[in-house]
């Protein structure tokens, strides 16, 4: 007998697919995550399995949040053929139990002498025999135990429920734009759960914005590598752009002017790393820069395609996701933006696009260099399993 977990995944949604590369893909990152407790991770007839870790209940905790699993439960792995030790087991974990329960059972092996509805029998029958403070009900049962029949017979009640989604890297790159905001994370994590591998860019206005912002943001993407996996982070220099924008273009346009132009510098950065598609964090009406007129000038100004997975989300239900994702408090700490540094006080909430791109031209002929400037000079930083695996050292 051995304490193992047993791991659900959704397998009506992985048909149709590339079914064998999604569950190769699926069992890795798992044996990734159970690797810190020492678990022994083996795929067997639609169910993955974990056995021999340190400590079951925090394997169990860290395997539910890899995206494509749908949900964990602790069980006891027992040889089958002597089924009174496996009543004995049923027993054994539903004594101190209160209120109602029921057996679920079910049989893959079909040579087993018992069928399902007579391992429910027998083992409630003896349960009930056992604990006086437990009753059955089948409808709407407190407590569930769960008594399968394979190669061996496993135990287990309750279940951890899993994040879902699709399993890491088995749906192509994008490009996050990252703020420090509380949004960006929570549409990047959106994304990810979606199987699609992250890169991020921030800006970064130096001297306007402070060290302190910068390392927030390295923060940011380091939490969001805990779920996320690798996340190649460019932080970009935009104060010359910044500048010139302020310089050349009516306050009226500037925020839309320098969003158009975020866009630009990252789809270049996103290219040329693999990135097929670009992030935000923006719902609509939320500011004035995400007006339906202002996000359509956004989108004019980039070659690939927007995501924007909190489109038609409550700030309140951003704010739950982010405390639940654990991006909330590191989001909440009150450093500038490189947004909210050059903030006209009047921004245009209706723009119409031609008169932005008329604003836009006053930026001339420099504005391709800056652009370029911005995407090359770039910092990289790789987030790595909650780690920095590469660049972002602080500077002295
Ligand atoms: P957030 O909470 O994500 O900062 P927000 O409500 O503050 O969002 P905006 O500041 O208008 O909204 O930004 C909208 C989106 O633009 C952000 O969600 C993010 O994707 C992107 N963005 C804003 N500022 C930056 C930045 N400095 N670097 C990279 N992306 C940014
Ligand atoms: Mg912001």
């Amino acid at each position: 007998m051995r304490d193992i977990l047993l791991v659900r995944f959704g397998e009506v949604h992985l048909k149709g697919l590339n079914r064998p590369q999604f569950l190769r893909a699926l069992t890795e990152r798992v044996r990734h995550a159970a690797r810190p407790f020492g678990g022994h991770v083996w795929l067997d007839d639609g169910r993955i399995y974990i056995s021999d870790m340190d400590d079951a209940r925090a394997c169990a905790e860290r395997v539910s949040q890899v995206f494509g699993i749908h949900s964990v439960s602790q069980a006891v792995e027992m040889g089958k053929d002597d089924f009174e030790a496996v009543l004995r087991q049923a027993v054994h974990m539903t004594r101190g139990m209160t209120g109602s329960f029921k057996v679920k059972a079910r049989r893959a092996d079909k040579r087993y002498p018992l069928d399902s509805p007579a391992i429910c029998q027998l083992a409630g029958r003896r349960i009930l025999e056992a604990n006086q403070d437990l009753r059955v009900d089948v409808k709407h049962p407190e407590h569930v135990l769960e008594i399968e029949i394979r190669g061996n017979a496993t135990l287990h009640i309750g279940r951890i429920e899993g994040v879902g989604g699709m399993p890491m890297g088995t749906n192509g790159k994008a490009c996050l734009l990252l703020s420090g905001g509380i949004d960006s994370p929570v549409a990047g994590y959106m994304v990810a759960r979606r199987g699609v591998t992250l890169m991020a860019v921030h800006f970064h206005s130096f001297p306007y914005t402070s060290e302190r912002a910068r390392a927030k943001v390295i923060e940011l993407a380091r939490i969001l590598s805990r779920t996320c996996g690798r996340i190649e982070l460019y932080i970009a220099p935009f104060t010359d752009i910044q500048m010139r924008v302020h310089e050349k273009c009516p306050g009226a346009y500037g925020t839309l002017i320098m969003r158009r132009q975020m866009m630009r510098v990252a789809e270049r950065v996103a290219r040329r790393r693999g990135g097929q598609a670009m992030v935000t964090g923006e719902s609509i009406g939320q500011v004035a820069s995400q007006t339906m007129e202002a996000l359509g000038c956004t989108d004019d100004a980039c070659g690939l395609s927007i995501f924007r997975p909190l489109i038609g989300f409550d700030k309140s239900e951003i704010i739950a996701r982010a405390e639940a994702i654990g991006t909330f408090a590191t989001s909440s700490l009150p450093y500038e933006d490189c947004c909210t540094v050059f903030m006209p006080r009047h921004p245009v909430t209706h723009p119409r696009l031609e008169r932005v791109q008329e604003a836009e031209l006053l930026l001339g002929d420099a504005l391709e260099g800056l652009i370029e400037a911005s995407a090359q000079g770039a910092e990289r930083v790789v987030l790595c399993d909650g780690r920095i695996a590469e660049g972002g050292e602080q500077p002295q």
